[in-house]
């Protein structure tokens, strides 16, 4: 936990958020301002600055990550066509730096993305 990170106070309930799943390891909350009709965030509680910081120690951990991305998108209707974002830096977009995978779905989504 860092105690200056807006997903570790989401993660820990000291800021609320509109959640589809939590576990031990896991929280999965709706976007505050989406970019298509279904993007959400899946965070692992656990504070990493962002996937530039993810080492082989945290294999498995990123793993049931893009697992529960893939099985929350299903659940929501988008399994058959949703983007998966990891932005890391400034330049690329990131914003809060606290590891999240974004996941969008819901209309036909461009590439390049910007
Ligand atoms: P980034 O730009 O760092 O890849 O993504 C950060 C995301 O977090 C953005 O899509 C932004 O809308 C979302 N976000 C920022 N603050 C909050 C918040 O307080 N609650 C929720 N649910 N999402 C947030
Ligand atoms: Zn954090």
């Amino acid at each position: 936990m860092s105690s200056d990170c807006l997903f570790c106070k989401i993660a820990n309930g000291t800021i609320p958020a509109n959640k589809l799943y939590e576990d031990d390891e896991l929280l999965a909350f709706w976007d505050i301002n989406p970019q298509a009709p279904k993007h959400f965030l899946v965070i692992p509680k656990k504070h990493l600055t962002g996937p530039g910081a993810v080492t082989s120690k945290e294999a498995g951990l990123v793993g049931s990550l893009i697992a529960k991305a893939g099985e929350l998108a299903r659940q929501q209707g988008i399994g058959d066509g949703f983007r998966l974002v990891l932005n890391n830096g400034i330049e690329a977009g990131q914003t809060v730096f606290h590891l999240h995978l974004h996941v969008l779905g819901g209309r036909a989504l461009g590439w390049p993305p910007g």
